[in-house]
């Protein structure tokens, strides 16, 4: 019977279209994977420089603390000390001097500051980034290399079979079955096993159950019973008709 086929048609169609999926999932795993390893070697060289900064941020310190000893006695000799006129000039050059330059380091620590800020912020994001990639691959399935390659395989002759059975229907009934898999993601059909549809879950009248238990097989079209409400083509399997 005409719908007989057209069941056997959706099943096939449902495969290839899971093994589809399956593939594309596969691509982006191994995307993800990549981008995944991209954002660790970006974090390493970030964490590299957090380390500099570090170490930038102890070496200034020690030599704004010099300084400031520094300055500190230049100007404890300036108010004790007995000097000439010549003399406390010179001090006080040597203070001037030793307050810009304090100043200069003072400038860097704080640029040193705001750098080390933007690398942590920047680090803090790539972390969270590799984080939230880790999950979503840990939420795709696996499929090792061996069997995607089987997979993808499969494709072609699968889709050369669905071609081949869809090319002998009657044109009508191809058309219906064409436009309804557009409709529902590949499944045009479904079951009425107990007296409702399966996919809408709608109570089937019971002049459709009897055409449905009775069916006459013309091999055409007319044939095909659908659901008034979600408008699939309905079917029910062989030893449920009589
Ligand atoms: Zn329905």
């Amino acid at each position: 019977m005409l719908i007989d086929k057209l069941w056997e048609l959706q099943e096939l169609q449902l495969d290839y279209r899971q093994k589809e999926r399956l593939l594309q999932e596969s691509d982006l795993s191994s995307l993800l994977s990549h981008k995944i390893d991209e954002t660790e070697e970006q974090l390493a060289a970030l964490r590299g420089q957090l380390e500099t900064f570090r170490a930038d941020e102890v070496r200034i310190s020690e030599k704004l603390d010099d300084l400031s000893a520094k300055v500190h006695e230049a100007g404890a000799k300036l108010g004790k000390e007995e000097m000439s006129e010549d003399k406390v000039q010179k001090l006080e050059e040597k203070m001037k001097k030793l307050t810009l330059e304090k100043e200069k380091v003072e400038n860097a620590q704080g640029k040193n500051f705001h750098d080390r800020q933007d690398v942590e912020d920047q680090t803090r994001a790539s972390e969270l980034l590799v984080e939230k990639l880790r999950k979503e691959l840990q939420s795709i399935p696996k499929l090792d290399t061996k069997s995607r390659a089987a997979v993808k395989k499969s494709l072609p002759t699968l889709r050369k079979d669905i071609e081949n059975r869809k090319s002998k229907l009657p044109l009508k009934a191809k058309l219906i079955f064409d436009n309804l898999s557009q409709k529902f993601s590949g499944a045009p059909i479904s079951r009425a096993a107990s007296s409702t549809c399966d996919y809408c879950h709608v109570r089937l009248p019971q002049k459709i159950l009897f055409r449905l238990r009775n069916a006459e097989s013309g091999g055409d079209a007319e044939e095909l019973i659908r659901c008034e409400i979600c408008g699939k083509i309905l079917y029910v399997g062989t030893k449920d008709r009589e």
